[in-house]
């Protein structure tokens, strides 16, 4: 059963409809049933059943559960809902998997913890939950996973890099959720160093990054849930970072926005209605996956990463780079949506098949990574590893 029918769902269902041997029954749920119904009309050849939901009610949701009883629920909503989702699963005893780490309406913060809380009863119910299984988090997570085991005997300088190098031909926009999106990079900067959390203001540190096939973009320190689990689970890390690249015309028009309180999360009044800006500011600016048809470039995210192997230093960088183009003719997606929905697709089929059935909360690096790496060129997804590839270090204090 996938929750929501928005960009990154769209893609998803996409990547399940194509496999009844292993889906033969899709549920689309979500909070506007024309959406799961275009779904269902869209791919005919799948058994895909649309029902209306407001995922932030348990009851309705367990309802639901009961009724169709579907091995998985793959949360692509949003990511205020991850908790009562979580405990819809617990009641109804079913897995579940999502993309992005719940966050109170209230407060941006992204923290694990309020999942993580959830461990002890999964694990006792006999039941099994993936956080973050997008693309980052996600498979970034894995890429860390992957070089851990087979590249390094100590990792100890992480930068996760994300470039988005397309052009959808619109001034502004954002790629997935806008109200999710810009929270996520108006907040004020964060990265690990040496077990401590160092902040600065948001979009303060940037640096260049020469991104394959792209080149140098400059890219900007921002805070990513998955540092959090990542610096937990390979305790050896002593930085970690996360960069992501804007363009100027990006960051003029965000700038205006923030600047206009545009982007606030706090409600102001409007001739007596509460009205949230960001909410505001979404309902005027376009849908991302109405981006698809005329967008083109490249899409790279990838790890690099620094640490010792046989007693020596070396450095590894684990990426992906696709296009726009490549999305929008395999699902009529872009390649940001692309990106994200693959990957919970691919988990789909291993939590059903017993390689990632494991009761219990995890994070997608205390998984095996080979299962999900080795089906993400064939899903549309290719990846490559180069090790003692000529990274920027310079920064590094040894
Ligand atoms: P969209 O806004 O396009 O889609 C969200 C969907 O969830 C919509 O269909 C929306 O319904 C539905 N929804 C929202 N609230 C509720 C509710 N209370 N009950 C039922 N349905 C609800 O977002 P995206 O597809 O862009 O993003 C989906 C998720 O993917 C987000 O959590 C985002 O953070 C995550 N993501 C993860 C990435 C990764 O790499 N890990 C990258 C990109 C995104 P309606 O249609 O009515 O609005």
């Amino acid at each position: 059963m996938v929750v929501g029918a928005g960009a990154v769902a769209q893609v998803t269902v996409c990547k399940l409809a194509r496999r009844p041997d292993l889906f033969p029954e899709i549920v689309v749920a979500s909070r506007t049933f024309s959406k799961c119904k275009a779904l269902a009309e869209k791919y005919p050849q799948a058994r895909i059943i649309p029902e209306p939901l407001d995922a932030d009610n348990v009851s309705e949701t367990v309802a639901l559960l009961k009724k169709h009883k579907p091995a998985l629920l793959i949360n692509l909503a949003l990511p205020y809902q991850d908790l009562p989702l979580m405990d819809a699963c617990l009641e109804a005893g079913v897995d579940y998997l999502d993309t992005a780490s719940y966050e109170p309406p209230e407060l941006p913060l992204y923290e694990y913890k309020y999942q993580w809380a959830y461990h002890e009863r999964y694990e006792k119910a006999g039941i099994t939950a993936v956080l973050g299984i997008g693309f980052d988090p996600g498979v970034t997570n894995a890429f860390v996973a992957y070089a851990a085991r087979h590249l390094f005997d100590e990792i100890h300088y992480l930068d996760i890099v994300d470039c988005n190098a397309g052009d959808h031909g619109r001034p502004f926009a954002t790629n997935f959720n806008l109200e999710v999106n810009l929270r996520e990079i108006t907040q004020v900067g964060r990265y690990y160093q040496d077990g401590k959390l160092v902040e600065v203001p948001a979009l303060s540190v940037s640096r260049d990054v020469r991104f394959p096939e792209i080149g140098v973009r400059k890219a900007y320190l921002i805070f990513h849930e998955e540092l959090e689990s990542l610096v937990k689970h390979f305790p050896t890390i002593r930085r970690a970072r996360f960069w992501m690249t804007f363009s100027d015309n990006y960051l003029m028009h965000l700038r205006a926005f923030m600047n206009a309180g545009l982007t606030s999360i706090q409600p102001v009044d409007y001739e007596g209605c509460k009205v949230v800006p960001i909410k505001f500011l979404q309902k005027l600016l376009p849908d991302p996956a109405s981006l698809a048809p005329n967008y083109k470039g490249w899409v790279s995210i990838g790890v690099q990463l620094y640490g010792i192997k046989d007693g020596k230093p070396r450095t590894a960088y684990l990426y992906t780079n696709i296009r726009h183009e490549w999305a929008y003719q395999d699902c009529g997606s872009q390649a940001i949506a692309y990106t994200a929905g693959v990957p919970p697709a691919i988990a789909a089929e291993l939590i059903t098949s017993g390689e990632w059935k494991k009761p219990g909360v995890w994070n997608v690096e205390q998984l095996p990574p080979e299962p999900l790496l080795e089906r993400l060129p064939a899903a549309g997804l290719p990846w490559k590893v180069v090790v003692d590839y000529p990274l920027d270090f310079t920064d590094i204090p040894e």
